[in-house]
């Protein structure tokens, strides 16, 4: 059994921050956040140890928003983040957890970007300040009183923080605020010079750790691919044209992801379904029982609603969002291998995740050996052994019973029994593509993370080469083109919302739409290039989180 987490209203977060959460779609509380989140509701200074993907920005961020008073319009809460990405990322989760509390508002604070709007946000009021610590110093000597009315702090990933060398800044920093904040720090490791931060700045803090006890996982064959976090579902596409699966279960994190993950395996042809917190018991109950019979073959399920299931026929698990913590990943791989049978486990890793992988590693005491992704040429080896496998048994009998039939279409059609065989052929794969060139134009390549470099840190950043945002596009499929509108993150877009309304709104099948890019400040979404005008125009006035799309087709050059 895994451990029962209760949920996040008995934790004692505020209504409105619990309403935006359920919006989410999370389930359930992280192990990290059953823990952080009653000790900082309690006031408390709190020493953290978790790395990114345990769920660790939300550990903090409910219980603050949950304490802020939003009819005040000064800095209350300061959240410091070691480099731009991670800044970006925690302001957008505030913004999310708190969509449901209108006068709030959260400004992130980075270099390589112009101070003026920066300073606006403060001085309009915005009550979460998410900076990174030489940006935060460079407004501070502007405005010592900045952070005058600050109550809650917190140091996301301070190790990481040291290593950048960001020490005498976060010295400037706490001198700047009021001594009776209360203070939280989250750190992967705690060395010395962690400790040493801890022992001075905070007030008898509480300390808060997953405990990882060791775990076997004996007979069961471990695997990671490093993908991006936006090209999950491509890969997962694409990995499984290779795999051999009898049963197969995908665990997800959120209600959506079972959704959208299940609506693509179904419209590949694989018998799918979502199983999520929100299904009714007795409809999960016919899901697991059609996925024991053979009606099904793949579940994609949050951990919430896999609880329990135990179906021999599983000999795969794909982990297509990191568990949160090594106990969990043991326990959804041991849903394979069954009954002294083989299993295979299968663990998506985004760049940012790589250190969750080394900690499985070291707590499963197993390597996870690293997979790429099939090339086009094991993709179609797969497939013509599929299709051999499935008509080699039938071939004798359906001579027998077919045969007549085929010479009299032969007849009647006045074709070839080639040309005959090649159209059934055509129609019984359902027009898949079966030879090298179809297969390279259906499947552009889908970059994995391996060897994506480490995000930048503020301080390279600060000299050189501008925003992310202007990294080099991915390359384009044939007949496709890129869209852009002017919405993005901060207008608290996601990918789901702007494939929503394409799709609702433009009349166009799933497949049409190629890879869509959530930026900051914009999005790229890549669309057929055949009637793109038409298109264009049917989403004039399509509106997304209650902002016009304006979509337009984007020049690179
Ligand atoms: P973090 O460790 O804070 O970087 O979070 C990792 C990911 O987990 C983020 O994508 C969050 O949206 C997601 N997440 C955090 N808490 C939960 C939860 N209780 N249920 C589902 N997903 C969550």
């Amino acid at each position: 059994m895994t451990q029962e987490l209760g949920t996040f209203a008995a934790l004692g977060i505020h209504p409105s921050v619990l309403a935006a959460i359920s919006a989410v779609g999370y389930e359930e509380p992280s192990p990290i956040q059953a823990q952080a989140i009653p000790v900082i509701l309690g006031g408390h200074d709190m020493i953290g140890q978790a790395q990114t993907g345990t769920g660790k920005t939300a550990a903090f961020a409910l219980p603050i928003l949950s304490m802020i008073d939003p009819a005040r319009r000064e800095p209350q809460a300061l959240i410091l983040a070691p480099t731009r990405e991670l800044a970006l990322q925690v302001a957008t989760a505030f913004e999310s957890y708190s969509a449901q509390m209108p006068e709030l508002s959260v400004v992130a604070i980075y270099g390589g970007a112009p101070m003026g709007p920066q300073l606006k946000a403060i001085r309009q009021g915005a009550q979460v300040i998410v900076a990174t610590p030489g940006r935060l110093v460079d407004h501070l000597s502007r405005n010592g009183g900045l952070l005058s009315t600050i109550r809650f702090m917190v140091l996301d990933e301070a190790d990481e923080m040291l290593k950048l060398g960001f020490m005498d800044d976060l010295e400037v920093i706490f001198e700047a605020m009021p001594e009776t904040r209360q203070s939280v720090l989250f750190s992967a490791t705690l060395p010395h010079s962690i400790r040493a931060i801890a022992e001075k700045h905070l007030r008898e803090p509480k300390h808060i750790k997953i405990a990882a006890k060791t775990q076997t996982v004996a007979k069961i064959e471990q695997a990671h691919l490093m993908v991006h976090a936006d090209q999950k579902i491509p890969a997962i596409l694409r990995l499984l044209e290779v795999e051999e699966f009898d049963a197969l279960i995908a665990f997800v994190r959120t209600k959506q992801a079972t959704l959208d993950l299940a609506a693509a395996l179904e419209a590949k042809g694989y018998k799918a379904a979502a199983l999520n917190g929100d299904i009714a018991q007795n409809q999960r109950e016919r899901v697991i029982e059609s996925l024991k019979d053979g009606r099904l073959d793949i579940v994609v399920a949050t951990d919430v609603a896999a609880r329990g299931i135990d179906v021999p026929r599983i000999t795969h698990v794909v982990n297509v969002d990191m568990p949160y913590d090594p106990e969990s990943y043991v326990h959804r791989i041991g849903r394979t291998g069954r009954a002294g049978r083989e299993g295979r486990a299968l663990l998506l890793v985004t760049p940012r995740e790589r250190r969750m992988l080394q900690v499985i590693e070291r707590v499963t005491g197993q390597k996870v050996a690293e997979v790429r992704l099939p090339t086009p040429q094991q993709i179609l080896d797969a497939r013509l052994r599929k299709l051999t496998a499935s008509l080699a048994p039938l071939a004798a009998e359906a001579e027998q019973s077919h045969g007549e039939l085929f010479d009299k279409l032969i007849a009647d059609i006045g074709c070839s029994p080639r040309a005959l065989a090649a159209a059934l052929l055509r129609k019984a794969t359902n027009d898949q593509a079966l030879t090298l060139a179809q297969i390279e134009k259906d499947q552009p390549l889908v970059p994995t993370g391996g060897g994506a470099p480490r995000e930048r840190s503020e301080r390279s950043e600060r000299g050189g080469d501008r925003d992310r945002e202007r990294r080099a596009p991915m390359p384009l499929a044939e007949g496709r083109v890129r869209c852009r509108t002017a919405l993005g993150a901060r207008d608290g877009i996601a990918a789901r919302n702007l494939l929503g309304a394409i799709l609702n709104e433009g009349g166009l099948a799933r497949e049409a739409i190629g890879r869509i890019q959530v930026r900051e400040s914009f999005s790229l979404v890549e669309l057929p290039e055949d009637g793109l005008d038409r298109l264009l125009g049917k989403l004039k006035d399509t509106r997304v989180g209650g902002k016009q799309l304006k979509l337009r087709r984007y020049r690179e050059d």
